[in-house]
């Protein structure tokens, strides 16, 4: 048996933790799988087997099932309760005939047994057969982890640097040439620097939120200082805010409210839903001269604002995903504002309103988020 620290060796198969209180059992089993190359740490129960835990996380656990103390499925349900332990692959040792531990410990989860006495290679086989599955397993989730680090790093360094180039480019001409500039070129280069900033604080801002929502700050706030809100007083406000970019951009807004419909919430989380789906609807709509439709009533105890467009669309495939952090669908293809958090900010902010979001969408027609909040 060795010491409880894994083995970092190139020609170690694996780490690998013995549980048996069968002494002549643990001794063998630590032979055959020593030869085999493995690195084996032993314990005589489940209790020790924790403590083992605390500073040496193995790569494979195999544990007998009748123990003192602590027996094998008592040890496998603390074993499982801890995520960071949950990929550990776990095989049973049980006795001869008892079928009945075979099928518990399947149903716990377990991912092998054997039956007592065993042959040598069927253990060192199934031992060999779950590492090279959770490694496999490992492999791809890093690809996977590595590929989505590297988007992340590519649409954040896009969304920094383009608002900053913006105003510092801006900022120099202005320093060097204000004396000679006239009012209108000096506006409009205050105009982009303000553009760029205001780019830059939205950011941030969703950054924050973010960690406000993950935190349950933002939940813990709707619940204590919730108010009623007059939602068609704050959309008629959040659209107005946005006819300047829409007119830059020749998209048509269409708002229609019919009645006063009132939610209990937090003001300034409900502008927050508004302004990512009205602003979506714009950069989304048909380009040269698109129509983003607005409306707010009342059905069945429920508040329910639609923000449709004619754009794009959203592929089937894509419309659960645009809600996940992060996620901009083509974004490779097609230039897009934002780092995908809009749509994943504004289905928490509702949840936590006792709301809910949904999307239906055409590629090539348009979509149609419907947002459902309950009355006060
Ligand atoms: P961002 O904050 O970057 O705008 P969102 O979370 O709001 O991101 O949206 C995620 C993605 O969902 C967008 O990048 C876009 O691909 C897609 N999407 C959102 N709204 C629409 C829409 N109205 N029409 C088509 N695609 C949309």
């Amino acid at each position: 048996m060795s010491e409880p620290s894994p083995n970092q060796n190139a020609d170690c198969e694996g780490n690998i933790l013995l549980v048996d209180d069968d002494s002549a059992l643990l001794e063998a089993v630590t032979d055959l799988l020593e030869v085999n190359n493995f690195h084996v740490v032993t314990a005589i129960d489940g209790k020790t087997a924790l403590e083992i835990m605390r500073d040496y996380t193995p790569d494979l656990i195999i544990s007998d099932i009748t123990m003192p103390i602590m027996d094998g499925y008592q040890f496998f349900d603390t074993v499982r309760q801890n995520s960071a332990w949950t990929p550990i692959p776990f095989i049973f040792l049980t006795a001869r005939g008892q079928q009945m531990d075979v099928r518990t410990g399947y149903s716990l989860g377990a991912d092998d047994y054997l039956v007592k006495p065993f042959e040598p290679e069927d253990l060192i086989i199934k031992v060999q057969a779950r590492l090279k599955r959770v490694r496999a397993i490992q492999a791809a989730t890093q690809t996977e982890v590595d590929h989505m680090k590297q988007q992340l790093i590519a649409i954040f360094s896009h969304e920094l640097r383009t608002p900053l180039t913006c105003i510092y480019g801006y900022a120099n001409i202005l320093h060097e040439d204000h004396a000679v500039m006239d009012d209108r070129t000096m506006t409009q280069m205050l105009d982009e620097v303000a553009d760029g900033a205001e780019r830059l604080v939205r950011l941030v801002e969703n950054l924050m939120l973010l960690v406000r929502i993950d935190s349950g700050v933002v939940g813990m706030e709707v619940v204590r200082y919730g108010t009623d809100v007059d939602l068609s007083g704050l959309l008629k406000r959040v659209v107005e805010s946005f006819q300047p970019v829409a007119d830059m951009r020749k998209v048509v807004l269409d708002l229609q409210i019919e009645g006063e419909p009132i939610t209990r919430g937090m003001k300034h989380y409900l502008e927050n839903i508004m302004k990512n789906l009205v602003d979506n609807g714009i950069k989304f709509c048909k380009r040269g001269g698109g129509l983003v439709r607005i409306t707010l009533n009342t059905h069945k105890n429920q508040a329910v604002l639609t923000v449709s467009d004619d754009g794009i669309g959203i592929a089937p495939t894509n419309q659960a995903r645009i809600f996940d952090r992060f996620e901009q669908i083509d974004r490779h293809e097609m230039e897009q504002q934002g780092v995908g958090l809009g749509l994943t900010l504004a289905k928490s902010l509702i949840e936590y309103h006792s709301g809910s979001i949904e999307v239906s969408s055409e590629p090539g027609k348009g979509s149609i988020f419907t947002v459902r909040l309950p009355l006060a």
